[in-house]
């Protein structure tokens, strides 16, 4: 449900519906919006909590959400969530553009990357420093030594750093050293490390599973968001199907399709959901022209000798004049890049 406050309803009210909430046994999560404050009271639905609520010191109306995701529904929020780290702001007017390696492999490597990118004009350095490999003999990442790397690079270029967390017990030691935590695809529906970045301060860029539908994409932001955290990205990554061209099959409808069923931004992975650095630049004007709030880009100084995923991976002078053509389509959206 929705406890929909007046308009200049005073703070001392909606404290006090929030108290009401909890005391039907439901959560409550206050959303301040720039026309009206809403609680959403979500858990178990009982008979006659609405009516109860209802007659509440400043309510307006009480509503039902329909959708099965809450507090991820844009029916409890219409306005955008923008999610900023640092220098990475998504869901804004401006593109966010997260670029880097597949794998942090050496502080030369990931320093180069980073002024690179950075030039370029990437608002944020990805590297995997714990990597979720489908071989058990495959690169696995350099687990801490590439998260200081990773610091090491941001200290030296200001850019906010974004790597995967594969494990809850992993958590605090990532959030140590990055400003966001990537849940991987592969991890979309681990509900106890949904929950324990939820109880992080980091913002959270969530991909979406291969086989999992937007809405599991939704109800698994919606762990993220039930335990505290507001500061949540979703991640198009590609799905797979009977096609076997691509890597994954990339379906750009999912940006406009999310964005009239959350207000959390949207950010697209050409580099996994096609598997193919040639269809790559491609894919990212393309994104950016559905509406994409940022881009998610692997890239490497060598990607013939990267450790992992370098034949979906661009080198700097292809990152260059990816950058080039998305800002002429963001341009023509009116939005910055
Ligand atoms: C990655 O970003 O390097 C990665 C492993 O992506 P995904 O989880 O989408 O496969
Ligand atoms: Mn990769």
């Amino acid at each position: 449900m929705i406890v929909v406050m007046k308009q200049g309803a005073t703070p001392d009210q909606v404290q006090h519906m929030v108290r009401q909430v909890e005391s039907l046994g439901l959560k409550a999560h206050v959303i301040v919006g720039a026309e009206r404050t809403v609680i959403a009271a979500v858990g178990v639905k009982r008979d006659g909590n609405k009516e109860s609520l209802e007659s509440g010191p400043g309510v307006a109306e009480v509503v039902p959400i329909s959708a099965p995701y809450k507090v991820a529904s844009r029916e409890v929020k219409p306005e955008r969530t923008v999610v900023t780290a640092g220098s990475l702001s998504v869901g804004g007017n401006q593109i966010g553009v997260i670029a880097g390696p597949c794998s942090v492999e050496t502080e030369k490597q990931i320093l180069a990357c980073a002024v690179a990118v950075r030039e370029a004009g990437a608002t944020a350095l990805r590297g995997g420093a714990f990597k979720p490999r489908t071989s058990p003999y495959s690169f696995q990442g350099l687990k801490e030594d590439g998260l200081k790397m990773l610091a090491a690079a941001r200290d030296a270029t200001g850019l906010a750093i974004v790597t995967e967390v594969v494990a809850s017990e992993d958590v605090d030691l990532v959030a140590k050293y990055a400003e966001v935590l990537q849940i991987g695809a592969r991890n979309m529906q681990n509900y106890r490390l949904l929950e324990a970045v939820g109880r992080t301060e980091r913002a959270v860029l969530l991909k979406r599973g291969p086989s999992a539908t937007v809405e599991e994409l939704l109800l698994a932001a919606e762990y993220i968001l039930d335990a505290g955290n507001p500061n949540v990205m979703l991640c198009e990554r590609g799905v797979r199907t009977f096609e076997a061209h691509t890597r994954f099959t990339l379906p750009l409808a999912t940006v406009p399709y999310l964005h009239q069923k959350t207000h959390l931004p949207v950010v697209v992975d050409p580099s996994h959901g096609t598997g193919h650095a040639y269809l790559v630049p491609d894919m990212c004007t393309a994104s950016v022209a559905a509406g994409a709030d940022g881009l998610i880009i692997e890239v490497h100084p060598d990607p013939e000798n990267a450790l992992s995923d370098g034949y979906q991976t661009l080198n700097f002078e292809q990152f260059k004049q990816v950058m080039r053509r998305c800002r002429k389509v963001a341009e023509a959206l009116d939005k910055t890049l």
